[in-house]
């Protein structure tokens, strides 16, 4: 496959990084998050998951 992603627009100031587990902005998204604290963007976290209850038999 030899489409490329467009560039992502960066003349924003704060962006809200919503993430369903602890780990997902960390696997996925730490080198863009880097990239924009050091251009002195704001970054907010916020988690939103369901709870999950194992029933045991
Ligand atoms: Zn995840």
């Amino acid at each position: 496959m030899d489409a490329e992603l467009a560039p992502l627009a960066e003349d924003w100031d704060t962006a809200l990084v919503v993430v369903a587990h602890p780990d997902d902005m960390e696997f996925g998204g730490a080198a863009a998050i880097a990239r924009w604290t050091a251009q002195g963007k704001r970054i907010g976290y916020v988690m939103v998951t369901s709870t999950w209850e194992r029933k045991l038999a």
